[in-house]
């Protein structure tokens, strides 16, 4: 199935007089009529749905819909982004162990991997992803077991060289993980250039309406877990099922199984039912959605462009920017709808500028059908001071906008009337 097919169909066929649209298994438990075969769904011989923390038919059409969108052999629905980005890390490494990470990351994963992985004892390093591979090279410790970066960066917008990157892991017999939440399998395939694991906010864009948190792991199924010895947890037994190896019983799905059985099964963030459906019909339209939102913010990426308000602007869709070169080749058909840019005259002037949209609205949030702007100088790092704000690469003018589905022109037309506004 083409991605637009796979959209709508992949992960549930109807049978004769089935349900036209995915049913919501809205149930915890599922009954057996024998005892034989829940003992077979614990020794993981038999894949039924038992416990929905563990597994359930709505949710797992939509893992299938969602693996098969990314071109991999699996896929784990969670209860967020954060928690698919922390499993994704904690499936294969452990206290001693390191990682490398692009600085250019959401800051949430910042937060996630600087501070609390590293109180469970796993370092992170945070590397400049534009840096050559010798230098890259030198970072990598014995004890690294994963190279981590986003698609198209949230906020900063960079955009990663994912081939240079999975030779950088390959080489050192380590996966590469993606954030591929800003370019979503349709603007980009990750596996298709090298990546391992793939993780998604599906809060975003794959939701789309803002209705529903939750995230997702996708296993490509290629990394080969045993070659290096660096990864005890996927070959050797696991003393919580009676000695049984992943690679050995579960083969290319080995990671994602485990991700599910053990640690799904131990820390339990799992989404809903209801959560699945509610993002099932938001992958119904993706391909529309995600397309329309590259088209109208490159419209607006253009506009802004031509500002004598605007001190610069970042949005790797546009012919000048750093990153459109690596653009054209990772996200030929777009480049999604997150443009940030910063108005001259500081943190007043911007502020002033999103006091005075009207259709634009002022939210904590990205990539959904709305259009909206955040302002960090007063927002999220709103405790720094100016010169910190420079040192984290944000000025204090510098707003995040979130270019959503509503008619280019009346977008251009709130955001021309606010610099009318601060032009007074
Ligand atoms: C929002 C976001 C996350 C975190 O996802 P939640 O669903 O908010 O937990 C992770 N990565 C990226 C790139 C994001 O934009």
């Amino acid at each position: 199935m083409r991605p637009e097919t796979a959209c709508i169909h992949a992960g549930y066929e109807p049978g004769n007089g089935g349900a036209r649209a995915l049913p919501v298994y809205q149930s915890t438990t599922f009954t057996f009529d024998s005892t034989e075969h829940v003992g077979a769904l614990f020794d993981l011989t038999a894949g039924d749905a038992f416990y929905t923390r563990l597994g359930n038919p709505t949710v797992d059409a939509v893992e299938k819909k969602i693996a098969a969108l990314e071109g991999g052999v699996g896929a784990l629905c969670t209860s967020s982004g954060q928690a698919a980005s922390m499993l994704s890390i904690l499936n294969i490494a452990q206290a001693g162990d390191h990682i490398l990470c692009s600085s250019a990351i959401y800051g949430g994963t910042f937060n996630l991997f600087g501070v609390t992985l590293k109180k469970l004892g796993i370092e992170v390093t945070f590397i400049d992803e534009d840096a050559s591979l010798e230098e890259l090279q030198a970072l990598v410790q014995p004890n690294t077991k994963a190279v981590f970066g986003e698609t198209i960066a949230n906020p900063a917008l960079t955009v990663l060289d994912i081939e240079k990157m999975a030779q950088l892991a390959h080489s050192n017999g380590i996966p590469l993980i993606v954030d591929n939440t800003f370019a979503t399998p349709i603007l980009c395939r990750p596996f298709d250039f090298g990546a391992d694991i793939i993780v998604h906010s599906t809060t975003k864009y794959m939701d789309g309406h803002a209705v529903q948190m939750g995230g997702v792991i996708v296993d490509s199924g290629k990394f080969d877990w045993g070659a290096s010895g660096k990864f005890p947890g996927l070959t050797e037994p696991d003393a919580s099922y009676h000695g049984l190896r992943y690679t050995e019983a579960f083969g290319e799905a080995a990671y994602i199984t485990k991700a599910r059985v053990q640690l799904m099964r131990d820390m339990g963030t799992c989404q809903t039912p209801m959560g699945a459906f509610l993002l099932d019909l938001g992958l119904q339209t993706l391909p529309l959605r995600i397309r329309q939102h590259s088209k109208n913010a490159l419209t607006v990426a253009e506009y802004l462009e031509q500002q004598p308000d605007v001190e610069f602007i970042n949005y790797p869709g546009l012919a000048s920017d750093k990153y459109h070169a690596l653009a054209e080749k990772y996200l030929p058909e777009g480049t999604a709808g997150v443009i940030s840019f910063s108005i001259k005259g500081g943190r007043d002037r911007a502020a002033k500028f999103i006091d005075s949209l009207k259709l634009v609205s002022l939210e904590v949030h990205v990539a959904d059908i709305h259009s909206c702007i955040l302002h960090p100088a007063t927002a999220t790092h709103r405790q720094l001071t100016d010169e910190q704000l420079v040192a984290c690469g944000i000025t204090p003018g510098l707003v995040r906008l979130s270019v959503g589905l509503e008619n280019v022109e009346d977008i251009l037309d709130d955001i021309k009337q606010a610099f009318a506004a601060i032009a007074e």
